[in-house]
């Protein structure tokens, strides 16, 4: 809890004082530092020593604003973003005067440094001659994970007050030192807040406490409840979007996020572990050694305990440590063992302070920003021959081009190539058509040449597959074979193309064709072509836009019809799902809103003066459903997991326009749930089972027999295909048991136990083992899950006949992840809309293991299962992990609109 006793007051006349006379830092984190007393302390603001207390956003921010106001010629303070809450995202620069008066300058070298096809070495020398490297330490991308933030303000308050230092001195005029302090304000707040409504008398050392233990959703996540250490390359919040524009302007050689991991733990620093993302240059996996070195020196001299290489892998592109590497830099992550709160007994009844956590954070960005000082040309060389060797490799490997040809989902198309326009890529946009190994593109299809500085980056994010070394690999399964964890920290694929669902070409030449530059815009505006339509208005299915477009004329009151099946107009073939808005039915004004709706969702809409059909149903046709705007209700708050509550919530409302009513599910066992169209279920770790008991089931039951849909996500279905739950007929297999060598003895390993009412012998039947092999299936499990999947993209097919896969790809790329796998739905009990492909084409990319491709193939990724007047509709991988899986955006959505439109309920 807070002490203020006249602190604020002494506060206020203190900021008012050019000198602060109380300016001696608590010194434990630099012993014998000399401080100097115009630069005001942690204390001095904010009425707590540097450690004392868990700094809120606010607070920090006062804190950088009052160290800007005491020393302007060495920090400048920039706003570079708002979080959802409103809450303002800042970067704090700070350098010597001289290198201060020369920002503009020194920005505008790194701007030339990264294009080696306008700066040749000559100049690049030059600049380097001349030029400040830039280290960037971010701070607190996860709100729980809370020293980094005061370790940001000791930081900053050390470089500035230190007298007499000669690595300060170093620092200040070899290097610009950038901190972003608080990467989620949103997260650090909400972990402060309940932090501070569970204190005591005294800070509880317990991890039991409750100050340890924060309730549902805890504050690693930001207001959607992301992880925003995974959204790097995707981009979906605007605390990422913020980052990923500035971090443009000033390209740092080194950059840090500084994490918190569990509190049984000690401190990590790199070299990171393995395996390394191939597309990672040479120069910069070595360079780790060079930080990792520094700060293992300050650690001894101090005697703190730390690990490096034994955990956190940059494989995945998408993290703080990864992302910023593509431009040619350095990027780590270093992890604290967290106090999560102001103290905590680790396991060996050691006590650690906040303030040591802070301390820590504290030693490590001086010796990153120490290490780059001491590196600086090397560094900023390597910067260049970065882009150097980028371009060449791109002009000699054998995919020299990618193209995005024009295609059906061209709003995905399109919102592909802004994302890599947001990033750096030079993406063009083809003004005629053209001609590229081998094949006709049209005009408007996008191409990207490789000999570009961001060619690395473009790889791993375009390529179908990364690989993962092989020796890496061997030693996974080797694990796996003893059921040791396996080492895989995240996914194993990401590739956009198929996470996006967008046809992409790679061509083994250059790509030459009349073209401009694309822009960064996600978004097209759409068009509407045919004038002010006398009858109707169609809008053909199958792209997010058209979503979007559905969702917000729901939200607007318009009458919307929709075919579950395709028909030719005019001499125009239309997709399933497409959209029917007959002028009819609608406001006198629907041209002018059918226009505006185009242009703000992407969405080509298509003006009609009949309703002539010479093929597939006319409008009025019993396969033509009227949508309702549903109201859709997701479960909320313990027990879901709040990844996929937040994420879910964040498709539908963010990414599709359509509001959603978050509904805590101990809300649901009281409530009246007849106001809901669209219940969602997300996942869930611990399952709904003690949530919503007996009761809930039936309640459930009800509503859906009644006419509502609920839809269950992922995990969600090990309660609602439970025998024992028995709202979907699917079920959940064990792994199949192999119980001889030559794989035909097969059976599944459920149900093997059943010992009737024999009375249980006190031995069992003796035994001979002669070998390995029959050593391995003596300890067996007899029933067990299938191994846990770390992600992997798996295709599945489609079956157009079904309303849920109106206007859908004829065939989705899923992210599977973890152990569940599901009986396919019987004839008389619903329909496998979506089924996982053929073993043997099964994995579209990643690593999987062989035993899951098997028995994954042919079972459901999505399951319609009618009851009554409603639908239970079953997906068995989460379709809106990170929000990044947009090829399942429509399948998703359908389940929604389409599932509320053919749902009947009684009203
Ligand atoms: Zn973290």
């Amino acid at each position: 809890m807070r002490r203020f006793p006249g602190v604020v007051f002494a506060t206020a006349f203190l900021f008012l004082s050019t000198s602060f006379s109380n300016a001696v830092a608590w010194d434990e984190y630099w012993p014998g530092a000399d401080y100097d007393p115009s630069i005001p302390t942690v204390e001095n603001i904010l009425g707590h020593e540097s450690g004392e207390q868990i700094t809120w956003h606010g607070e920090a921010i006062r804190y950088f604003e009052a160290l800007a106001a005491a020393a302007p010629d060495r920090v400048a303070v920039f706003e570079y973003a708002r979080t959802w809450e409103d809450r303002e995202l800042i970067y704090v620069v700070i350098t010597s005067p001289e290198n201060m008066a020369r920002i503009g300058e020194i920005k505008d070298g790194m701007q030339r440094l990264v294009d080696p096809r306008k700066t040749n070495r000559a100049a690049a020398d030059a600049i380097i001659a001349n030029q400040p490297a830039v280290t960037w330490l971010s701070y607190g991308v996860h709100g729980n994970e809370i020293s980094s933030t005061d370790a940001a303000m000791m930081t900053a308050y050390h470089l500035l007050a230190s007298r007499g230092d000669d690595t300060v001195d170093a620092i200040l005029r070899d290097t610009v030192v950038v901190i972003d302090p608080m990467q989620n304000p949103d997260g650090r707040d909400r972990f402060i807040h309940h932090f501070e409504m569970s204190e005591g008398l005294e800070p509880s050392a317990d991890l039991m406490s409750a100050e340890h233990n924060e309730p549902w959703p805890g504050g690693r996540t930001n207001h959607y409840l992301f992880d925003m250490n995974r959204d790097w390359f995707i981009m979906t919040q605007p605390e990422t979007q913020g980052r990923v524009r500035v971090i443009q302007e000033w390209y740092p050689l080194a950059y840090v996020d500084a994490h918190e991991m569990g509190s049984d733990s000690t401190y990590y620093f790199s070299p990171e572990a393995r395996p390394f993302n191939p597309h990672l240059a040479k120069d910069q996996t070595d360079s780790l050694e060079l930080f990792g070195l520094t700060n293992a020196g300050l650690f001894d001299r101090f005697g703190i305990d730390y690990f490096t290489r034994e955990q956190f892998d940059a494989f995945y592109p998408g993290y703080g440590a990864s992302w910023p590497s593509y431009y040619g830099g350095i990027a780590m992550t270093f992890e604290q063992a967290s106090a999560r709160g102001l103290k905590v007994r680790q396991y060996d009844g050691n006590i650690m302070m906040y303030r040591d956590t802070v301390r820590n954070h504290f030693l490590t960005s001086l010796g990153t920003a120490q290490t780059v000082a001491q590196n600086r040309k090397k560094l900023l060389d390597d910067f260049y021959n970065y882009q150097v060797t980028a371009i060449e490799e791109g002009s000699r490997e054998r995919t020299r081009s990618y193209i995005i040809p024009v295609q059906t989902d061209q709003a995905g198309a399109d919102k592909m190539a802004g994302l890599l326009v947001q990033q750096g890529v030079e993406v063009e946009r083809a003004t005629a058509p053209f001609k590229a190994c081998g094949n006709s593109y049209a005009a408007g299809s996008y191409t990207i040449n490789l000999a570009q500085p961001r060619k690395r980056m473009i790889r791993t994010l375009l390529d179908t597959s990364v690989p993962i070394a092989e020796d890496w690999l061997a030693e996974q399964e080797r694990r796996r074979a003893k059921k040791i964890r396996d080492q895989i920290y995240d996914v194993t694929a990401w590739s956009l193309p198929l996470m996006m669902n967008v046809r992409t070409d790679a061509c083994g030449r250059a790509v030459s064709a009349d073209s401009v530059p694309a822009g960064p815009e996600l978004v097209q505006p759409g068009s509407v072509s045919g004038g002010a339509g006398k009858v109707a208005y169609l809008v053909p299915w199958g792209t997010a836009s058209a979503v979007r477009f559905a969702a917000n004329g729901l939200r607007q009151g318009l009458s919307i019809k929709s075919s579950d099946l395709a028909f030719t107009h005019n001499g125009t073939r239309y997709p399933s799902g497409t959209l029917i808005l007959d002028v009819a039915d609608n406001p006198a004004d629907i041209a002018a809103t059918v226009a505006q709706l185009a242009a703000s969702t992407g969405a080509d809409v298509v003006a009609v003066d009949n309703s002539w059909v010479t093929d597939g149903p006319n409008f009025g046709s019993n396969n033509v459903v009227r949508f309702s705007a549903p109201e859709v209700a997701i479960l909320w708050d313990s027990p879901t997991a709040s990844y996929s509550a937040g994420n879910t919530r964040f498709v539908i409302e963010r990414q599709m326009d359509y509001p959603v009513t978050a509904v805590r599910v101990s809300t649901l066992a009281r409530g009246d749930l007849s106001r809901y169209d669209v219940l969602i279920m997300p996942e869930s770790r611990e399952g709904y089972a003690g949530a919503l008991g007996e009761e809930g089931v039936a309640k459930l039951k009800d509503w859906v027999s009644r006419g509502g849909v609920l839809i269950s996500i992922g995990t969600a279905n090990q309660w609602a295909a439970d025998p024992n739950v028995d709202l979907l007929s699917i079920r959940r297999e064990d792994a199949v048991v192999e119980t001889d060598g030559d794989g035909d003895g097969k059976k599944n390993g459920g149900g093997s136990d059943a010992g009737g009412d024999e009375p249980l012998e006190p031995t069992v039947a003796g035994s001979i083992v002669s070998n390995d092999e029959e050593y391995k299936a003596l300890i067996l499990a007899e029933k067990g899950s299938p191994d846990s999947v770390a992600g992997v993209l798996v295709k599945a097919n489609v079956d157009p006949d079904h309303w849920l896969g109106a206007g859908v790809a004829s065939d989705l790329n899923v992210l599977v992840r973890g152990p569940d796998i599901y009986t396919p739905i019987r004839f008389d009990k619903g329909v496998n809309v979506a089924v996982f492909a053929q073993a043997d084409e099964l994995v579209a990319s990643g690593y999987m293991w062989e035993e899951n491709q098997k028995q994954m193939a042919y079972k459901p990724f999505a399951a319609v299962q009618p009851n009554g007047s409603g639908f239970v509709i079953a997906f068995t991988q989460d379709p809106n992990v990170r929000a990044y899986l947009d090829g399942l955006n429509v399948i998703f959505m359908n389940a929604i609109f389409r599932g509320a439109a053919h749902a009947r309920p009684v009203r």
